[in-house]
């Protein structure tokens, strides 16, 4: 019986993965007309100064928006993306696009601010990387320290040595650099002072169970050390998934610079972007 059930199940898992594959294969398809058909769009979510209150920089986040099932978040495609090496060409559209918007906000006199974009292992490691951000940037006429790349543990990790280089040519530029996700990948503290980082990104998970100003769990602890790093190292911290007034009184508490979250603002499209740039964000940090 047993035997029979095993295979019944085999089966039950090979028909599942084959309807993975084909549902994959459709989405392969459906990112490859994505992008001639300009399918992609990006929205921001800004930064806040936690001193200020003022918005310090946004943040591009791409979403496919798809004829018939709408707006699809990255989670449900990129990483189809990297699998397929599309991430390259749809990686480098949306530097170009946030390079194009950033631009555009400070010709039509609003306050600069940097822009950060996501970088993919695939595309950080391509032979051409450096040679189209440089071309992006020339073409879209913003200043390199207007735009800061987002890495991964994983993406510096891999191959420090070449890490390094390519770091250190970015850095030369005049390009910012961060840390996306800090704390969740296998980041050795040498590689800190190694890499020529600007940013540490406190990763979301590690703000989840700060309930109050003044919580002494283990995640706040991990905050509250990662703040104090920061400092020493002389490299900004942003806290991501800041969602409660809580969360804020405990960032400010640390001295934490800078925070991002839906308490602040969820991630808009360019044109909200522009009222928050001239308005400010509704929520106060005063509290
Ligand atoms: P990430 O770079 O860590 O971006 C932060 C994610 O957290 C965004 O999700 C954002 O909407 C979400 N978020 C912001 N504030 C809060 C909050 O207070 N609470 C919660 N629960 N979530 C919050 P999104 O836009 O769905 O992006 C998810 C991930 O997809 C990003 O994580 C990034 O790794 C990747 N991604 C997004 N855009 C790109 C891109 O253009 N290229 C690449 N390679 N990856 C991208
Ligand atoms: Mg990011
Ligand atoms: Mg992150
Ligand atoms: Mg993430």
């Amino acid at each position: 019986h047993a035997k029979e059930n095993g295979r019944n199940n085999y089966q039950f898992f090979e028909q599942d993965m084959n309807v993975l594959a084909v549902e994959r294969h459709s989405i392969e398809g459906g990112l490859r007309r994505a992008l001639e058909r300009q399918e992609f769009m990006l929205h921001y979510q800004p930064k806040i100064n936690l001193e200020t209150g003022t918005i310090s920089g946004v943040e591009a986040l791409v979403r496919w928006q798809h004829p018939q099932r709408g707006l699809i978040l990255p989670e449900q495609f990129v990483w189809i993306a990297e699998d397929c090496g599309l991430i390259v060409p749809m990686g480098a559209w949306v530097l170009r696009e946030a390079c194009r918007q950033a631009q555009a906000w400070q010709d039509a006199g609003l306050p600069p601010i940097p822009v950060a974009v996501n970088i993919s292992a695939m595309q950080f490691r391509h032979k051409d990387f450096l040679e189209s951000l440089t071309g992006i940037l020339k073409d879209t006429g913003l200043a390199p320290r207007y735009l800061e790349l987002e890495l991964t543990e994983s993406v510096l990790m891999h191959d420090a040595d070449s890490t390094a280089c390519i770091l250190k040519v970015l850095k030369a530029m005049g390009v910012r650099l961060a840390i996306d996700d800090f704390g969740t990948g296998y980041s050795s503290l040498s590689y800190l002072k190694r890499f020529p980082i600007d940013t540490l990104k406190i990763d979301q998970s590690f703000m989840r169970d700060i309930t109050h100003a003044t919580a002494d769990s283990d995640d706040a602890a991990i905050v509250a050390a990662v703040v104090s790093m920061g400092k020493s190292l002389n490299q900004r911290v942003i806290a991501e998934g800041v969602e409660t007034r809580e969360q804020l009184a405990f960032l400010q508490a640390q001295g934490c610079g800078e925070g991002q979250g839906f308490y602040f603002s969820r991630p808009v499209t360019a044109e909200e972007l522009v009222t928050l740039l001239r308005t400010g964000i509704a929520a106060s940090i005063f509290i």
